[in-house]
């Protein structure tokens, strides 16, 4: 196990697989920027899924045990699921998640249930088609999602809904959102509008606090605590008093977790990034496509830039005054 510089030990690889996507969320890839003249990464620059095995290989022996395959938008990645296949059954990692928008979930959900996934988190910010529709940047409705969903629930996947909330856009979208989902036994989250990337105007009078948030859902319903010392989540879990589910809140702007922050970052180009926040990741693949690279110098390399880790950025958000470009949000997956 390989720990960094505050004693933060490497677990869990995010793994983005594009950074193109069907949506245009106005708080992740705003289509004023990512719009026609946006240049994505031609296909021939992403990781080949024969490098990303290197690099699994490599976590692992580090110490990672949970791998999220994410974007961009992850579907969009033709051969995913033979990749879920050999997560599972070559590097034997038993904690495989998928993050998506859901819109193409329902063809692949059945394909990805094949390859062994288990675990999916589906990102929706509204039930209301208008809302919905201008969040995601393209007008488009809820259904696709929601179909997404029931298929995947059908199939037996555990789900999570992610929701970005995001003040005077979708505040009115909790109470429904939270009905929906407890009524389905769908784990719901709320997600504080974080300031990632570079495009989407934050400004902390544009965020809606976890506490706001929890205080609409007490409004109408009975909830407890469900551990909240507990620091192996980033979620602040509650369950509905009612048995039904559990909600949670994804506080990263007023409440940070920085200090139990495990996450390990892989563009779809090969960059490693040991935070959110970043403004630039170590560039893997011109290491893993050079003639020096063998398996014990790519551990030597992941374990020195772990180790040398001093990432908080949440913690000292509000003393940064002058911020470099940060890397987007789609080119690192969340
Ligand atoms: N396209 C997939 C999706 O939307 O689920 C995967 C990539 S997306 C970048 C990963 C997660 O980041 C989503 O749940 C999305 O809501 C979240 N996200 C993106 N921009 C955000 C922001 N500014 N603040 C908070 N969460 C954000
Ligand atoms: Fe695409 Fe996900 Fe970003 Fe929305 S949040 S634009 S779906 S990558
Ligand atoms: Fe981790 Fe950086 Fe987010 Fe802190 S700001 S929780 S170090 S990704």
């Amino acid at each position: 196990m390989v720990k960094d510089n505050r004693g933060r030990a490497l677990t869990d690889l995010r793994l983005s697989l594009t950074d193109r996507c069907n949506l245009r969320c106005t708080y992740c890839m705003p289509r004023e920027i990512f719009g026609s003249s946006h240049v994505f990464l031609k296909k021939n620059q992403w990781l080949k899924f024969s490098e990303l095995d290197e690099l699994v290989e490599a976590f692992v022996q580090l110490g990672v045990r949970k791998v999220r395959l994410t974007g961009g938008e992850p579907l969009l990645r033709p051969g995913i699921d033979n990749f879920i296949q050999r997560l599972r059954e070559i590097h034997k990692i038993d904690d495989i998640a998928l993050t998506t928008n859901g819109v193409r979930l329902r063809k692949h959900a059945k394909s990805l249930k094949n390859a062994g996934l288990e675990r999916i988190t589906i990102s929706l910010d509204a039930l209301d088609p208008e809302i919905a529709g201008e969040m995601n940047g393209l007008g488009i409705s809820p259904k696709a999602t929601l179909a997404g969903i029931e298929a995947a629930l059908d199939l037996g996947f555990t789900i999570k809904v992610n929701m970005v909330v995001e003040k005077g856009v979708n505040e009115s979208q909790i109470l429904p959102m939270a009905h929906y989902f407890k009524d389905r036994g769908v784990i719901l989250r709320f997600i504080e509008f974080m300031d990632v990337g570079n495009h989407n105007n934050w400004s902390i009078k544009r965020v809606v606090s976890g506490n706001e948030i929890l205080d609409r859902i007490m409004s109408e319903f009975d909830v407890v605590p469900i551990d909240l010392s507990s620091n192996k989540e980033v979620a602040k879990r509650y369950r509905y008093l009612d048995g039904s589910c559990e909600f949670g809140l994804i506080t990263s702007v007023t409440q940070t977790f920085c200090g139990s922050c495990t996450r390990a970052r892989v563009s779809a180009d090969g960059k490693l990034f040991t935070c959110l926040f970043s403004n630039n990741g170590l560039d893997l693949k011109t290491f893993l496509r050079s003639k020096e690279c063998d398996k014990s110098k790519l551990l030597n390399l992941l374990s020195k830039h772990w180790t040398k880790r001093d990432d908080r950025y949440s913690e000292l958000r509000s003393e940064i005054v002058n911020i470099e470009e940060k890397v987007e949000m789609s080119y690192i997956g969340g």
